[in-house]
């Protein structure tokens, strides 16, 4: 199936459930994610930040980039000037400097809190206490640069269903305690993005209201040249 042909798959079972589809363009040529946009797709998901600026400076501007990937603290001035989503908060060191970046251009960066939900010690994020101390201290309180706008997890590689399904469960029990100790009154606070092409399905029924989707809309990853670090 062509890249159009998968993106109108995915939008006809994801939009009846009124959940947003990031394709994750992350080790595409540009011209794959060209034709991704001209079949109607406007969100796309990156994890690494040399990747990205050079896609955003080649494709069209209307683009709604969203970094998914572990951001370094020395990198955020790059993306800072577009960025839509910054969706792989998961310190308050990087959420200070994601902060002075947004001032400097004159914005409000929309950021996701990014939290451990799998049972591995390889993924990045916060854990469920990290992530209310961040909430509760003073230093968040006085920025007024970034905003929170929901919280992202990744569930354990190659899990049974079951655990997948917990682990999602989790986040969801942890973004509604969130909502009701911080954000009761803020509208802003509503996003879950949980969900791959392996598992978004159990992530849909556990409440997701984002899925980031990369290898089955667009195929193999093509360009491996650039470096994770
Ligand atoms: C690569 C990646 C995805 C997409 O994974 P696929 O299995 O290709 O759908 C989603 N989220 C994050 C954080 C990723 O790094």
């Amino acid at each position: 199936m062509s890249i159009a042909d998968n993106l109108l798959k995915y939008k006809s079972e994801l939009d009846p459930a009124g959940v947003k589809l990031i394709a994750v363009s992350k080790y595409q040529e540009a011209d794959a994610v060209l034709e991704a946009y001209n079949a109607g797709q406007r969100i796309f998901g990156e994890n690494i930040v040399q990747e990205l600026v050079d896609k955003q400076a080649k494709l069209p501007q209307d683009i709604e980039w969203h970094l998914i990937g572990h951001l370094q603290t020395n990198k955020v001035k790059y993306i800072a000037p577009f960025i839509s989503l910054i969706q792989s908060v998961d310190s308050l060191k990087l959420l200070a400097e994601i902060n002075k970046q947004a001032a400097k251009n004159k914005r409000v960066i929309d950021c996701l809190l990014q939290i451990y939900i799998a049972d591995e010690d390889t993924k990045f994020g916060l854990g469920f206490d990290e992530a209310i101390e961040l909430l509760r201290s003073e230093e968040f309180e006085a920025m007024k640069n970034v905003r929170i706008t929901g919280v992202m997890g990744i569930a354990s590689n190659h899990a049974l269903e079951k655990q997948t399904s917990d682990e999602f469960h989790e986040l969801k029990v942890l973004f509604d305690g969130i909502k009701l100790s911080f954000f009761r009154k803020t509208a802003h606070f509503k996003e879950i993005s949980m969900g791959m092409s392996g598992d978004y399905k159990l992530a849909v029924e556990q409440g997701s209201t984002m899925v980031r989707i990369g290898s089955s809309i667009f195929g193999k990853r093509r360009i491996k040249h650039y470096t994770v670090e």
